[in-house]
């Protein structure tokens, strides 16, 4: 009998966010049981709503909308897109530098495809968005992460990039705002990130995916802008500011010395053939999301729930004896601490499925965000105060007996 293995390309390729964790929550709420959820970016499932305007955006367009389109994506938005960054001072695209894709989670993947030869080396945060990690390993590459340092408000190391560059080092990956750890970088870093990337000669990946969603006196810099000079891919979408990651509508832009890329880009246009072209109706949403006013602002401000949800979670974790947290600037998500002598963990997976067994509240593990110790996790504040209040006196109640 022939048995069917996993390629061995997926040997390392993990994505744990929807790994053995949250396949264990569904059976148990296939069982029955009410689970608490604060492990997935998903605004719609708490509550938020896309813009309407969005919506009829789509609804009118749909009838027309039958047929593929061009790979890259609709003229008309990639032009939106392009007038979007113009309007930031990147001025170096034309509409011939935006695809667009089935959510940015296809274009990075495909970015990593395109562009990787067996044992090529791409920096990638520590703690990162793990698909990152995944799209590198797929395509053959090894993704050598650098440090983000919790002591320096999560901002990278310096230091730490310069000195994990390698002749092999093709590319450099930059998440801001940053999940998991709510990380947005001040203007000098990206300058000084900028000067490592021209120093040694590498492609910037850009993934700014939550660049309207920063609270307080955060400002969020485009690196494109910093580095008109040097090949930066940036990537967005509509997935989190416009709230509709159910359309998957996402897009990357190029800018930089294009010409210096040529069979990169052959390489892109070849990948974004190959699965023909993105949902096009979806696509239809994206000039109106990028024009005119931004529903989003009304929840990052005091009184508005992304801004007062962050606020409570972040009292209530650090209230936990054990618990510490860096209070996030942007994006959905809190990365806190765990004093692993205090409860003896050794295996964080282990914890937050025990987490889940006995108190039904589902939060995601720090190594599943590639980070190096058993002793951090990530949770969501996109549930609502009443939500967040009950799970996190669930996890304190847990945490108060908890050895492993
Ligand atoms: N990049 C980051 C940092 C994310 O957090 C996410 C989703 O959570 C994505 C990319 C993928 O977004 P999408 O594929 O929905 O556009």
């Amino acid at each position: 009998m022939t048995f069917f293995p996993k390629s061995d390309k997926l040997e390392h390729v993990c994505y744990d966010i929807r790994g053995p964790v949250h396949q264990e929550a569904l059976r148990l709420e296939e069982e029955g049981n009410k689970i608490l959820k604060l492990n997935i970016g998903n605004t719609a499932a708490f509550g938020f709503e896309a813009p309407d305007e969005v919506l009829v955006d789509i609804m009118r367009n749909i009838a027309t909308s039958q047929g593929y389109c061009d790979s890259k994506g609709l003229y008309s938005a990639r032009k939106a897109i392009v007038q979007y960054y113009q309007s930031k001072g990147i001025m170096g695209a034309t509409v011939n530098d935006v695809y667009i894709g089935n959510g940015a989670s296809e274009l990075i993947t495909m970015s990593m495809q395109a562009l990787l030869n067996n044992d090529d080396e791409v920096l990638v945060p520590m703690p990162d968005y793990p698909l990152w990690t995944a799209a590198v390993t797929l395509a053959g590459g090894k993704a050598v992460h650098y440090l983000c340092d919790e002591e320096q408000d999560w901002f990278p190391s310096i230091e730490d990039i310069k000195s994990k560059v390698t002749p092999r080092t093709k590319a450099i990956v930059i998440i801001n705002p940053n999940n998991p750890t709510g990380a947005v970088y001040s203007k000098e870093l990206l300058e000084d990130i900028v000067e490592v990337a021209r120093q040694n000669d590498l492609l910037i990946f850009a993934d700014e995916i939550y660049d309207k969603i920063t609270y307080d006196d955060a400002v969020h810099y485009h690196i494109a802008a910093l580095a008109p000079d040097l090949l930066t891919i940036t990537l967005n979408g509509l997935s989190k500011a416009y709230r509709v990651c159910g359309f998957r509508q996402g897009w990357m832009i190029l800018n930089g010395p294009k010409a210096r890329a040529k069979g990169y880009i052959e390489g892109l246009d070849m990948i974004a053939s190959m699965r023909l072209c993105a949902n096009v109706p979806m696509q239809h949403a994206i000039q109106t999301a990028l024009g005119g006013y931004q529903s989003i602002n009304e929840f990052i401000v005091p009184g508005g729930r992304l801004y007062d949800q962050r606020e409570r979670a972040y009292q209530l974790l650090n209230d936990i004896p054990g618990v510490s947290c860096v209070k996030p600037k942007g994006a959905l998500y809190m990365f806190p601490k765990i004093d692993i002598e205090r409860f003896n963990i050794y295996d964080d997976e282990k914890m937050v499925l025990d987490l889940l067994r006995q108190e039904k509240v589902l939060l995601v593990h720090g190594r599943g965000f590639n980070w190096h110790k058993p002793d951090h996790f990530r949770l969501v504040f996109l549930p609502h105060i009443q939500t967040l209040d009950d799970a996190l006196s669930k996890f304190a109640r847990f945490l108060k007996n908890y050895r492993q």
